[in-house]
């Protein structure tokens, strides 16, 4: 887990000063992205693959930039060196919802396109049938908080809660719980 955090940063790292290169960004406050927090998705999530999430409250069409994000969270199987493009363009895109642009139109087209690797963006469809093909069993649980994640095998004592301490017990995976 501390491999992933050590991952975030250094594709957070990249990006930001990717961004800070393109002309098109001048006009937003960059330094800002540094800010913002970053989580993970569910390891089955197999359609999204990343996303930014707001504060509760902040008005759909109102969205102003980096402080009304509560963080963007990625797919915790991006953070590989097999995946390291992909990662890098998902949080680039993320990054671009977070400066206030939360739609998808026109504008957010033309920042989204200045990514100087624009093949990246296919690799979605790859690293969907990856994660697709992945068979989930086991749900780890923790037993003293909310804390679980699906697992291909049973932790079988093996793993800890990292914020409780306290092993990880196996159930059976069922999709969609
Ligand atoms: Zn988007
Ligand atoms: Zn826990």
């Amino acid at each position: 887990m501390l491999e992933n955090r050590v991952m975030i940063d250094e594709i957070s790292q990249f990006v930001i000063e990717t961004m800070s290169e393109i002309d098109e960004f001048r006009v937003f406050p960059i330094h800002e992205l540094r800010n913002v927090k970053i989580g993970l998705l569910r390891m089955d999530s197999t359609r999204k693959h990343a996303v930014c999430r707001y504060h509760r409250g902040v008005d759909k069409n109102a969205r102003n930039g980096t402080k009304d994000v509560r963080s963007i969270d990625l797919h915790p199987l991006v953070l590989s060196e097999k995946w390291g493009s992909y990662a890098r363009y998902l949080m680039f895109h993320e990054y671009i919802h977070a400066l206030g642009i939360s739609n998808h139109g026109a504008r957010f087209k033309r920042l989204d396109s200045t990514w100087p690797r624009p093949e990246d963006k296919n690799l979605g469809l790859d690293f969907h049938r990856f994660v697709s093909r992945i068979n989930f069993k086991w749900t780890w649980k923790c037993q003293s908080c909310e804390f679980s994640t699906n697992r291909s095998k049973r932790s079988n004592g093996r793993y800890l809660c990292r914020s409780c301490n306290r092993v990880l017990v196996d159930f059976p995976y069922h999709s969609g719980s």
